[in-house]
């Protein structure tokens, strides 16, 4: 019975491949490509149904940054670049810096004209707003101390949409030097290149015994940032689904397990909003179809009534959280069987900036598990290691996963939970993918409705 459990050793061990052996898994990359093939070889190992589905992604690599601050001389600065926005010219781009404080619509003005503008923090909710003053380069401080700058891409829709500036991100403490010492003029240099990638889910599918119309989602993304482990973010959250899967495809299932490893989820979700896309897809065409009756007949779409999101896990000295949107009762099975037996979870209906969020905008129910401690501010830098990580926390997450599941999912006589989104929370998830994603991934359906 032993195989029963989730083993932690065995979810260290694949750990250790995806984020030593092969590390980074930037979407769309040879590293994503490689953890493609061992999760989808490993679904197979265990005989579920299992297929890669592709995308398309915009693929960047690095191949020059520099910061040079001119007045007063202080030399080079480490930097990171905020990628896929744009190139500097080969010699560089000079020019006098102002620092207007937090990247927030009040603080951007004309002054910033022509100007290398330094800010506090990022600037997506204003990104409209700078552009429109034309400055010449943009610095983002990062707004927490003790921590490098962050490797990560801006939203290539955003650019398409209101134009691009080549942006640095600098450490605290190295915004702090500049800031006190008034730096007036200095020079980036950013130079990348960007490919036309494809990038990959992971679907491996364990179909339900008694009711294989009922179909739970268990996901989580195996992308990273550029060059970095991504150890705890999220090759910690795909490990669990990789042994669960194990577990499961041992144990059964009344209902169909769909087992997930999502692709570019840092570059936005794309990976399962791709997914989701297709679905709905399906769902629309089903309802045309001739023959199809409402009250009778289920899409593959219908047939979804929950996603199970894993995205940040594994951290030895960490805290357990789960966000819910779906009804009442999903939340409080987390409560409970907390209660009940520990470890202490602590629980939110609110939405988690991960892939549970575009299957609750199509109207499935999720609820996102997550480990995170002291060393998840590190998350989407090179200090993502496995070192924080251990064979107990996986085990102390992937168990009381696993135990939902068994409960709830594939023993459960009725699926104990409604297949309902509520209305303060759909709001939460328009308001994130409109305002804080600020990109409308469903402008294609809105088209596609005014067309039909
Ligand atoms: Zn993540």
């Amino acid at each position: 019975m032993a195989d029963l459990q989730f083993d932690g050793e065995r979810a260290y061990q694949h750990l250790h491949h995806l984020a030593v052996d092969i590390g980074a898994r930037l979407g769309g990359s040879e590293g994503e490509h490689q953890a493609a093939q061992y999760i989808k070889q490993h679904f197979a190992g265990l005989g579920l149904t299992a297929h890669l589905e592709p995308f398309p992604v915009q693929g960047f690599d690095l191949t020059e940054k520099q910061l040079t601050v001119l007045d007063p001389p202080l030399g080079d600065v480490f930097c990171e670049v905020y990628y896929l926005n744009q190139d500097t010219p080969p010699e560089g781009l000079e020019a006098d810096v102002v620092y207007v404080g937090p990247g927030q619509l009040e603080n951007l003005g004309p002054e910033i004209a022509g100007r290398i503008v330094m800010v506090l923090g990022g600037v997506r909710g204003a990104y409209e707003q700078l552009m429109r003053f034309g400055p010449a380069g943009l610095i983002i401080i990062e707004a927490e101390p003790d921590k490098a700058p962050l490797r990560i891409e801006m939203l290539p829709e955003l650019r398409s949409k209101f134009g691009a500036v080549p942006t640095v991100r600098i450490s605290h403490e190295d915004g702090l030097r500049l800031v006190k010492a008034g730096v007036k003029r200095a020079r980036i240099l950013v130079r990348t290149v960007e490919t036309e990638a494809t990038s990959h889910n992971v679907i491996g599918e364990l179909r339900g015994t008694v009711f294989p119309d009922e179909i739970v989602v268990v996901g989580g993304h195996y992308d990273t940032s550029l060059g970095i482990q991504g150890a705890s973010d999220n090759a910690g959250g795909t490990v669990l689904v990789m042994e669960l899967a194990r577990v499961f495809a041992a144990r059964g299932s009344k209902r169909t397990l769909r087992f997930a490893a999502w692709g570019s989820e840092e570059m936005g979700l794309r990976g399962s909003v791709h997914h989701i896309k297709t679905l709905k897809k399906a769902d629309k065409a089903a309802r045309k179809a001739e023959g199809f009756v409402k009250e009778r007949d289920k899409t593959e779409l219908d047939q979804h009534v929950l996603c199970v999101n894993l995205d940040v896990h594994g951290a030895i000295l960490g805290e357990n959280h789960s966000r819910t949107l779906g009804p009442g009762d999903l939340s409080a099975a987390v409560r409970l069987m907390a209660k009940e037996h520990g470890p202490a979870y602590e629980v939110a209906e609110d939405i988690y900036s991960s892939d549970g969020m575009p299957f609750s905008e199509a109207g499935v129910p999720s609820i996102s598990f997550a480990r995170s401690g002291g060393t998840t501010r590190y998350l989407h830098t090179p200090a993502d290691i496995i070192d924080y990580l251990g064979p107990q926390a996986l085990a102390e997450s992937g168990r009381f996963v696993e135990e939902f599941l068994v409960r709830y999912v594939t023993e459960a006589r009725a699926f104990p939970f409604e297949r309902e989104v509520p209305d303060n929370l759909k709001n939460k998830i328009r308001d994130y993918f409109q305002k804080r994603l600020r990109i409308d991934y469903y402008e294609d359906d809105e088209d596609e409705k005014g067309a039909s």
